[in-house]
């Protein structure tokens, strides 16, 4: 794995009251100290933002956003700024997630505005990128991401993304209980560090972290991460109970 730190990172979606967000960081924070070796982020609903953030003060766990808008301010009713989630003391923000393609009309090209603008506010971004079933079946997956790659990295220098991290996520193993095989992942994890290569620099390409997304638990974190090309896990639902994502934090 080269000398990539692994990073651990837990989606919370729209789940989590503030109340129930403080008190599910707070376990995670003690749950997490003694992990020394590895990066660890929670990315819990906007409302729970800023006290998370007072939660996890001197810990281990870091704090990321599950989305931005890509404008500095202006009226644009129900969105949010790279500045805010920054002074609300996010230092990750997730960019691109299947749902937010699925529900929200979100683009390759809407992606890499929401890039370039986390990029501007020293947030890094976690780029989610995957196939669909009906895509992996048709034998698309790699000009599928070929596609989501391009397109969503577009214009950026190997310098703007130093921090940037990528999370390949299939669709259908979000919330289903399919994990991809692990040598199905490290497939295409070697094949999106061969595309960034290609695409950017052999430097970016060695340091360039890339994530595996798809019903990870702490019954197959470990093989995944035995992987050479798998850096760490976006972890969905088992990120929700914190007892059950340091399990996976302590692969
Ligand atoms: C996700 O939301 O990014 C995800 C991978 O979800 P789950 O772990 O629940 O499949």
């Amino acid at each position: 794995m080269e000398n990539r730190i692994p990073l651990i990172a837990g989606n919370w979606k729209m789940f989590k009251t503030c109340p129930e967000a403080v008190e599910t960081a707070g376990q995670l924070a003690r749950l997490v100290a003694d992990v020394t070796d590895r990066d660890v982020m929670i990315a819990p609903p906007f409302t729970g933002l800023a006290l998370v953030a007072e939660t996890l003060k001197g810990s281990q766990v870091s704090l990321g956003a599950q989305n931005l808008f890509w404008e500095t301010e202006g009226a644009y009713t129900g969105e949010i700024s790279p500045a805010m989630l920054a002074s609300a003391g996010c230092t990750y923000v997730i960019i691109g997630h299947s749902e937010r393609r699925q529900y929200f009309g979100e683009t390759d090209e809407t992606m890499n505005k929401k890039i370039s603008a986390a990029i501007k506010s020293d947030l890094t971004p976690v780029l989610c990128i995957g196939e669909s079933e009906k895509e992996r079946e048709s034998k698309e997956t790699f000009s599928v991401l070929d596609k989501q790659v391009t397109k969503g990295l577009k214009g950026f220098s190997s310098a703007d993304m130093e921090t940037l991290v990528i999370a390949y996520e299939p669709i259908w193993a979000i919330g289903t209980g399919k994990t991809a095989t692990r040598e199905q992942a490290q497939e295409v994890h070697l094949f999106l560090r061969s595309l960034i290569e290609k695409k950017f620099e052999k430097g970016l390409a060695k340091s360039i972290r890339i994530l595996y997304g798809g019903s990870v638990k702490p019954d197959n974190i470990t093989e995944l991460m035995a992987m050479p090309d798998i850096d760490g896990a976006l972890v969905g639902g088992a990120s929700l109970d914190a007892e059950t994502f340091s399990k996976i934090v302590h692969y």
